[in-house]
């Protein structure tokens, strides 16, 4: 009898083992699979909601209506969106053609009420898109609207939802001894206010994100209603480009400004600092209307600056030939 009991409870204890070890192992076969089926999640969970992005077309589809802009169609083009606004807007951007080297950036909607800004980087975006033989080998990146909650206020602004100039906000090496001292002595006008810190805000982040991560040789931003172009980029090689802005402002008949730049300014950031040609197209006026006026008119001219042929990489680069 004694030694039947073992027997028995041995056969128990080793089916329990089995029963234990199946459960271990259906444990891990879910555990491993959630994780799999939720990994995109993880990997990509940014701050930015797919609910959020569509609120955010819908809002680029009523303002386009409003402003005439029939032409628009942003829900056509694929965007990329990381991060997002105070007022919870994604910040967008699209890239196109084959290359990882030779980048372009192009940023508009900066200041929110430059309102025709943000139409000609959507139309740029379509004409890309449109005309893929064309940029094959380039790379070219368009991040239309910086600042969707200046631009979609119910009257739109020039700084952001926390009232901070994006185009003061770079943390460039003179912000902190100056931005808020010159703010200040120009008569604290909120309009250009800098922000108590530098790159406190997520639209001056995205920004920074998109240099560090295409490592662009060329940028151009889009404002108004200033009227003139104005370049800031690598000292060694400004005379070459100076020499093909002056053509290039001779053909659209705008003028050059040397504008100069301002504690983080964008042109201070990206030109001054990292040798990046960055070029700003001032619009002549801020008329949504005028929008498609304005495409057409600067059209070639942004084909050119995508065509103009540079050569290495940012501190190290090099206008390689001065076509006409
Ligand atoms: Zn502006």
């Amino acid at each position: 009898m004694p030694f039947n009991h073992i027997a028995v409870n041995n056969i128990y204890m080793r089916n329990q083992m089995i029963k234990r070890k199946r459960i271990v192992w259906w444990h891990c076969l879910l555990s491993c699979l959630l994780f799999f089926l939720f990994l995109p999640s993880i990997v990509f969970s940014y701050d930015s909601s797919p609910s959020d992005f569509k609120k955010l077309i819908s809002a680029l589809e009523q303002q386009s209506s409003l402003y005439g802009w029939t032409d628009v169609k942003p829900k056509t083009i694929s965007w990329e969106y990381y991060r997002t606004t105070k007022n919870k807007n994604p910040l967008i951007f699209t890239t196109f053609g084959n290359s990882t080297g030779n980048c372009v950036l192009f940023f508009g909607g900066v200041h929110g009420d430059e309102l025709p800004t943000v139409y000609l980087m959507f139309k740029l975006a379509h004409y890309v898109k449109d005309n893929p033989a064309l940029f094959k080998d380039k790379c070219i990146v368009i991040a239309p609207l910086l600042n969707p909650d200046g631009f979609l206020a119910a009257s739109p602004t020039r700084v952001n939802a926390s009232g901070i100039d994006l185009n003061r906000n770079f943390p460039t090496k003179d912000w902190q001894a100056k931005a808020i001292r010159q703010w200040i002595a120009k008569g604290k006008i909120k309009r250009y206010f800098p922000g108590e810190k530098s790159a406190s805000e997520q639209e001056t982040l995205f920004q920074m994100a998109l240099i560090k991560r295409f490592k662009p040789q060329k940028i151009l931003s889009v404002h108004s209603p200033l009227n003139f172009f104005d370049y800031d980029g690598p000292s060694s090689d400004l005379n070459s480009f100076e020499q093909w802005m002056e053509q290039i402002c001779k053909e659209t008949n705008h003028p050059l400004k040397k504008f100069g730049y301002f504690p983080g300014s964008l042109g201070n950031y990206a030109g001054h600092e990292r040798n990046i040609f960055t070029l700003t197209l001032e619009l002549p006026s801020s008329d949504p209307k005028r929008g498609g006026e304005y495409f057409q008119k600067f059209q070639p001219s942004i084909l050119k600056f995508i065509n103009l042929p540079v050569v290495g990489s940012p501190p190290n680069v090099k206008i390689i030939n001065n076509e006409k």
